[in-house]
C-alpha cells in the first residue's frame, strides 16, 4: 500500500497524498535555446512527462526562462546549484518549482531566505539530497556517503524548511548505489510524511541504466514509497519518460496507452515477432485505450497463453489468428495480419480487461 504522505503543489500538478505517482523527466538541451529546449518539453509532455527541471547554470539560461514558463504544457521547475541569485531570479521568472541540494547553496541564512521567497511566491521546492553533493560534517560522521549520512542529511534539512514555516516540498534522496539509495529512502518514508521524489542517479546507458533504474524505483514502488519519479538515464528524455511508464505498469499503479504483451519465442516460432511487435508499438504509439495486447509467436500455445489479453495475433506460418477476448475471431494472412490487428485496436469498445 502507498505510504501517506501529505500533498503539495507543483503549479497545477498535484504531488503526494491521493494523487497518481508523477512522471517527470529533464531537458537535455541548453536551456537558453528556447525553441529546442520549448520543442523537448512538447515532445515530452506527449509521452507523458507531467513536470519538466531544467538546468539553470548560466544567466542567459535563467533569462530564458519567462519564454519557457510561458509556453511549457506541464509546469517547469528550475534546476539551481551554487547559484542562489539564481533560485532567486528564477522564481522571478515565474517558475512553478525551484531544485535545489541546501548542501551545496551556501549559508543556512540564504537557504532561509530562499524558502521565505518560495512561500510568498507560491513555489514548490525539491530539497535535493545527492550522495555527490552530502554536507562536509555528515560525509566526516559517516566516512562516505551511505544511506544514514543522506538520511541524516534530508531530515536536517526537511525539519528547517518546516521550521521556517514552509511545507510544499518535497525531498529526494539519491545515490547511485541502488541498495544504499533504497535504504536511504527507506528510513526517510518512516519518519516522515514528506513527499518523496525517487530515481537513481547517474543510473548510466541503454539496458543497464534501464535495469538498475528499474530495479531501484520499482523495489521502493513495491513498498509503497515515492510520489514521483524520474528515470534518469543517459539517453533522450523520451526514454526515460517511457521507461518510467513502463515501471508505474509493471506494478500496476499507472498505466498509459496500450499494453503490449508478446511471447518470448522459442523453437515453435514460425515468423519474425520482434519486427512484427516493433511495427504494431510504432503503428500504435500515443493511442490512449486501457487495452492489453498479445502478439504470439505460434497458434499451438498462444490462444492460452494470451487469455488475459483483449485482443491478439497468434501466428502460424504465413498465416495468424486474430483473436479477441481468448478467442479467434478471423484467419489473416502473414501480409495482413498487423493491419488487421490495428483495426481491431481501433474499433474494440470493450472497456478491456484491466
Ligand atoms: S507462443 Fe509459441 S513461439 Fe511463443 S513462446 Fe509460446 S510456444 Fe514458443
Amino acid at each position: 500500500m502507498k505510504r501517506k504522505t501529505r500533498q503539495i503543489s507543483v503549479g497545477w500538478v498535484k504531488v503526494g497524498g491521493d494523487a497518481p505517482i508523477v512522471v517527470q523527466s529533464m531537458t537535455s538541451t541548453k536551456t537558453h535555446q528556447v525553441e529546442e529546449t520549448l520543442s523537448q518539453i512538447n515532445r515530452l509532455a506527449k509521452v507523458g512527462c507531467e513536470i519538466i527541471r531544467v538546468a539553470v547554470p548560466h544567466r542567459e539560461d535563467l533569462e530564458a526562462l519567462p519564454d519557457i514558463v510561458k509556453n511549457s504544457p506541464i509546469p517547469v521547475i528550475a534546476d539551481i546549484h551554487f547559484a542562489p541569485s539564481y533560485a532567486f531570479g528564477s522564481m522571478e521568472a515565474g517558475v512553478h518549482g525551484i531544485r535545489i541540494n541546501p548542501g551545496n547553496i551556501g549559508k543556512e541564512e540564504i537557504v532561509r531566505d530562499i524558502v521565505q521567497e518560495a512561500k510568498r511566491k507560491g513555489v514548490a521546492i525539491r530539497i535535493g539530497v545527492n550522495s555527490g553533493s552530502l554536507e562536509k560534517d555528515l560525509l566526516e560522521k559517516y566516512g562516505y556517503p551511505k544511506a544514514e549520512a543522506l538520511f541524516e542529511s534530508a531530515m536536517r534539512w526537511s525539519e528547517k524548511f518546516e521550521k521556517w514555516g514552509f511545507y510544499n516540498f518535497k525531498v529526494s534522496i539519491k545515490g547511485s548505489d541502488v541498495l544504499e539509495n533504497i535504504r536511504a529512502n527507506e528510513l526517510f518514508a518512516q519518519h516522515t510524511d514528506i513527499p518523496l521524489h525517487i530515481g537513481i542517479t547517474e543510473a548510466g546507458m541503454g539496458l543497464k541504466g534501464i535495469v538498475k533504474s528499474s530495479v531501484g524505483i520499482g523495489i521502493l514502488l513495491y513498498k509503497g514509497i515515492g510520489d514521483t519519479i524520474r528515470v534518469s538515464l543517459t539517453d533522450d528524455p523520451e526514454v526515460e519518460v517511457e521507461t518510467a511508464y513502463a515501471i508505474l505498469q509493471s506494478l500496476g499503479l499507472r498505466r498509459r496507452g496500450i499494453e503490449i504483451i508478446s511471447c518470448p519465442t522459442c523453437g515453435r516460432i514460425e515468423v519474425d515477432l520482434p519486427k512484427v511487435v516493433k511495427e504494431v508499438e510504432e503503428k500504435l504509439k500515443g493511442l490512449e485505450k486501457p487495452l492489453k495486447v498479445a502478439i504470439m509467436g505460434c497458434v499451438v500455445n498462444a490462444i492460452g497463453e494470451a487469455r488475459e489479453a483483449d485482443l491478439g495475433l497468434a501466428c502460424g506460418r504465413g498465416f495468424a489468428w486474430l483473436f479477441k477476448e481468448g478467442k479467434p475471431i478471423k484467419r489473416v494472412s502473414e501480409e495482413e495480419m498487423v493491419q488487421a490487428l490495428l483495426e481491431e485496436v481501433l474499433n474494440y469498445d470493450g472497456k478491456g480487461k484491466v
